[in-house]
């Protein structure tokens, strides 16, 4: 399959759809790819219920006239050049083959993902990541009753907590691996987004009977067997209790989950992949989200983690700009300083305590894909090191799970993105290599 498009959009979340929104109603024949079933990102793409502004925008990108490619993900670049290029995207569907889609303006609105930390029982079950458990309970897994520690750092947190207990769950506790002292500059960038603040009295009043443990962290999750372990020798070990640390002094607390996220990773392979230029691990955008690569332009997440309201505003920039109002899309960047603000300041409030890198025991797994222990990656001296010794970071989820962690961890930088990005069908990649150095792709200039 081939489709041809002005503006080709990357992720559906809040910035991906704001950016389709600006460009088709500029006249722009619009592709959006994203690689879940339904819009959204995030924040808006589990349906019921979502608030009143995930409601409008989601409304707003369904009646928008451009082509939506949903359960499909874009594993490689093909061809770029200042006037367009191709990427090729593989469907959730196996049996549908491969698709070019051929582009003439490029944005990037990838958004990000949760950060996990190594620490002895992460990897047992019901320990998950925040976001991960709220998807879940979304999804139908049944949490009324069920006692919940959540921990890591970042709102999420708050977030997150406040969701689980109005669908029933008893969270126990609100574990914040950052001090009060390192949270104020956020607390005060908060007083000049009245939005936020207000979302952010709501989740902490909806929360208001659990404790909020500032400066503590999660030391183990620890399964014990239970009266149902040992009469089934092959039952799982399941999650029991947590030990929590806080001011040098460490407790257990019983619970069924552990949600654990510290903060967010941006999703910047395909960015890497196409050479735009990074800093800090952010991609690097004008004021009109252009990227160092001509015809690239980047939105929400991977420019910095600034939550619903920063993704949605560069999102409408981005859109805006490629479809060449660039008058419009300058006007809208000066809304961006004030957001840029708080985006820092979240930045710092997240800053990860170096007292986490010593949680993870000689044995504790930090690759979980392909089973290699904290003790392994002692002895290496960098990501490709441990990559070709260990075979850290070589597994399915190709380093996006454990290459944060070493990156924390050891200071270990990722090794610069390959495709594919993402593990492909080797019918895709079969059909990549038979088409061999793709034809001058055919724009459409509607
Ligand atoms: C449970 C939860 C609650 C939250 N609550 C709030 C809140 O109350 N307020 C707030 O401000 N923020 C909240 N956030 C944060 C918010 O979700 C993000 O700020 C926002 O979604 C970022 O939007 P985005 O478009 O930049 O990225 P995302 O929402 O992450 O969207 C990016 C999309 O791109 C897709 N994608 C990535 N790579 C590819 C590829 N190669 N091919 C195809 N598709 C791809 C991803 O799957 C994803 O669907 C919450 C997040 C979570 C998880």
């Amino acid at each position: 399959m081939t489709q041809i498009f002005d503006t080709l959009v990357i992720g559906a979340g809040p910035a991906g759809m704001a950016a389709a929104i600006a460009a088709a109603e500029s006249g722009q024949r619009v592709g959006v790819v994203d690689d879940n079933p339904a819009p959204g990102g995030q924040v808006w793409r589990h349906g019921t219920p979502l608030p009143n502004a995930g409601r409008r925008w989601k409304g707003q990108f369904e009646a928008a006239p451009a082509v939506r490619l949903a359960g499909w993900r874009v594993i490689d670049c093909l061809r770029l050049a200042p006037d367009g290029g191709v990427l090729r995207a593989e469907c959730n569907t196996p049996s549908v083959p491969a698709a070019d889609l051929h582009f003439r303006h490029l944005i990037l609105a990838t958004g990000a993902r949760e950060r996990f930390l190594p620490f002895p029982g992460w990897t047992l079950p019901n320990v998950m990541g925040v976001g991960g458990l709220d998807a879940m309970v979304r999804g139908g897994l049944p949490i009324a009753g069920k006692r919940v520690v959540v921990a890591g750092t970042g709102p999420l947190l708050l977030a997150v907590a406040a969701h689980l207990i109005k669908r029933g769950a008893q969270v126990v506790a609100i574990c914040e691996q950052a001090s009060l002292a390192q949270m104020a500059p956020l607390g005060l960038a908060l007083l000049r987004q009245p939005g936020k603040l207000r979302q952010g009295a709501a989740y902490r009043w909806a929360t208001r009977k659990t404790p909020f443990l500032t400066h503590c962290w999660p030391l183990a999750a620890l399964a014990e067997p239970g009266a149902d372990d040992h009469r089934d020798p092959g039952t799982q070990p399941r999650l029991r209790t947590v030990t929590l640390h806080r001011n040098e002094r460490q407790w257990n607390v019983a619970c069924d989950y552990l949600a654990c996220g510290f903060h967010l990773v941006p999703n910047t392979e395909l960015a890497t992949l196409l050479g735009c230029q990074m800093q800090d691990g952010f991609v690097v955008t004008d004021q009109q989200m252009r990227t160092s690569t001509p015809g690239v332009w980047c939105a929400g997440e991977p420019t910095g983690i600034g939550g619903v309201d920063a993704s949605l505003l560069e999102g409408r920039i981005a859109g805006l700009s490629a479809a060449g109002k660039s008058e419009a899309a300058l006007s809208l960047s000066q809304r961006r300083p004030a957001i840029q603000a708080f985006t820092q300041a979240l930045e710092h409030a997240c800053r990860l305590n170096p007292r986490l890198r010593d949680l993870a025991a000689e044995e504790t797994t930090v690759c979980r894909c392909e089973d290699v222990h904290m003790g392994a990656l002692r002895e290496r001296s960098s990501a490709r090191d441990a990559r070709l010794h260990t075979r850290c970071g070589m597994g399915p989820c190709q380093g996006r799970i454990c290459g944060a962690a070493t990156e924390f961890l050891f200071g270990w930088l990722p090794d610069p993105a390959r495709p594919p990005i993402f593990p492909a069908l080797v019918s895709s990649l079969m059909e990549e290599a038979a088409a061999g150095s793709p034809a001058q792709p055919e724009i459409d200039s509607r």
